[in-house]
């Protein structure tokens, strides 16, 4: 009998573990809970900065190979963002610096005569840019509330009435819907979809303010039949300094540039007026870009497109469950709300204190436990006081605080954060 001798096959040894590139930076020992004003870096946006650093040079103005590399990075970047958002041909993906900078870029694009329409429930960022004249409809009890009363509204705007009459021009121009996707006090999800429809149905266009939602959802201009959307890099895990207006080319290529500047011509001749402006994103995009941010942001992007979503977000409702369970328990703790208490939202919770001050226990969270959280009004004034209001009088005390605090979840929150500040404001009782 013969025997064969088989080599021993070398182990298997698993290949070298992939870093998770939306795994975040952060400091060890210091609990951030405030995703919602700026979230942490992830290393996807960390890495592309540093990949990109070397080639550091000039975008669209040189004819090096730098260049031409940092010209063809940042286009790249705009072509990923302009995937992850589901945008259309004819779409335009203009580099901004924030969502401020988004909503204000298109308020200075509407054509002439557009009314407005918004709800008082918005963040400054989606209330201050437009016109006079623009229509605010009240805080809605309800999403479905909020459906009917933007149809009432646009059915109100574009009623025919008598010739001549001002009402009657009305109702022929333009109407621009601008609603948040997600509040940044709340984390309340708006019925962005229906809302879209009822836009459509009227004749209307709409912009997402996606600054809360896109860090927590994919938002798909699309799928949505949205025109425009408006996002923040640093809500977004990159670095500040670049966000995106997103939408309807038309418009945008009609008006005149944002910035005026060498990057957005096309020709400038000796007389002062001899100026054509060019079309597409560079229209707006005068100076020279923020080649890192848009890295950066586009970086993130396919990170974030690559990943489990449903994961993403079935880990984060877990935590954000902990974290409402935890407040309703704490009998001295208020949460404030626009709609009912099982309302979808993203991973934002806003709350008072009974008998505290809000800024002052921001500073206990902060010095006796290192936690992070945001106090104040968050920029959505007009919303917070109501929502403080309605607050005093659902739980009936009398000493809540005149501003809240807001704890914000991210990636890289754990449950044993979320305990710490449970634990933290179960010691103010
Ligand atoms: N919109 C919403 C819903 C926000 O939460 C914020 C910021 O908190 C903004 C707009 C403005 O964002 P930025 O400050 O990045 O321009």
């Amino acid at each position: 009998m013969t025997v064969t001798l088989v080599p021993a096959l070398p182990p298997l040894s698993a290949p070298p573990a992939r870093p998770d590139p939306l795994a975040v930076l952060g400091v060890p020992g210091e609990i951030n809970l405030d995703h919602a004003a700026s979230a942490p870096c992830a290393r996807a946006a960390a890495d592309a900065v540093a990949a990109l650093l070397p080639w550091y040079a000039s975008v669209h103005r040189g004819a090096g190979a730098l260049s031409r590399r940092c010209t063809l990075a940042y286009e790249r970047a705009r072509q990923t963002v302009a995937d992850f958002l589901g945008a259309r041909p004819g779409d335009h993906v203009i580099f901004t610096r924030n969502t401020t900078d988004a909503v204000n870029l298109l308020a200075r694009a509407l054509p002439a005569g557009t009314t407005v329409v918004t709800f008082a429930g918005e963040h400054h960022a989606n209330l201050l840019p437009w016109p006079r004249g623009s229509v605010r409809l009240p805080v809605p009890a309800s999403p479905a509330e909020a459906v009917r009363a933007l149809a009432a509204a646009l059915r109100e705007l574009r009623r025919a009435s008598p010739s001549g009459s001002a009402a009657g021009t009305r109702a022929d121009l333009p109407v621009l819907v601008a609603v948040t996707g997600a509040s940044n006090v709340t984390g309340e999800r708006w019925p962005v979809a229906e809302l879209a429809l009822v836009a459509r149905r009227h004749d209307a266009r709409i912009l997402v303010d996606a600054a809360q939602l896109a860090p927590h959802a994919p938002v798909d201009l699309a799928a949505l039949d949205v025109d425009y959307l408006a996002l923040s890099g640093h809500k977004l895990y990159a670095p500040f300094g670049a966000g995106v207006l997103v939408g309807r080319g038309d418009w945008l290529d009609a008006s005149p540039p944002y910035l005026a500047g060498g990057g957005a011509t096309s020709h400038v001749g000796a007389a002062t007026h001899e100026v054509r402006w060019a079309t597409g994103p560079a229209r707006h995009e005068a100076g020279t870009p923020n080649l890192l941010g848009a890295v950066a942001l586009a970086a993130v992007c396919a990170a974030l497109a690559e990943a489990d979503r449903d994961a993403l977000h079935a880990r984060e409702q877990a935590l954000l469950a902990r974290l409402r369970d935890g407040i309703t328990a704490l009998p001295h703790v208020v949460e404030l709300r626009t709609f009912g208490p099982d309302a979808p939202r993203v991973g934002i919770a806003s709350f008072v204190v009974a008998g505290r001050d809000s800024a002052e226990v921001a500073a206990y969270l902060a010095d006796a436990h290192r936690i992070g959280v945001r106090d104040g009004l968050f920029c959505a004034h007009p919303l917070a006081r109501r929502l403080l209001a309605e607050a005093a009088a659902r739980s009936g005390r009398r000493d809540l605080p005149p501003t809240a605090l807001r704890a914000s979840l991210g990636l890289g929150t754990t449950a044993a954060e979320v305990d710490a500040l449970l634990a933290a404001l179960a010691r103010l009782a």
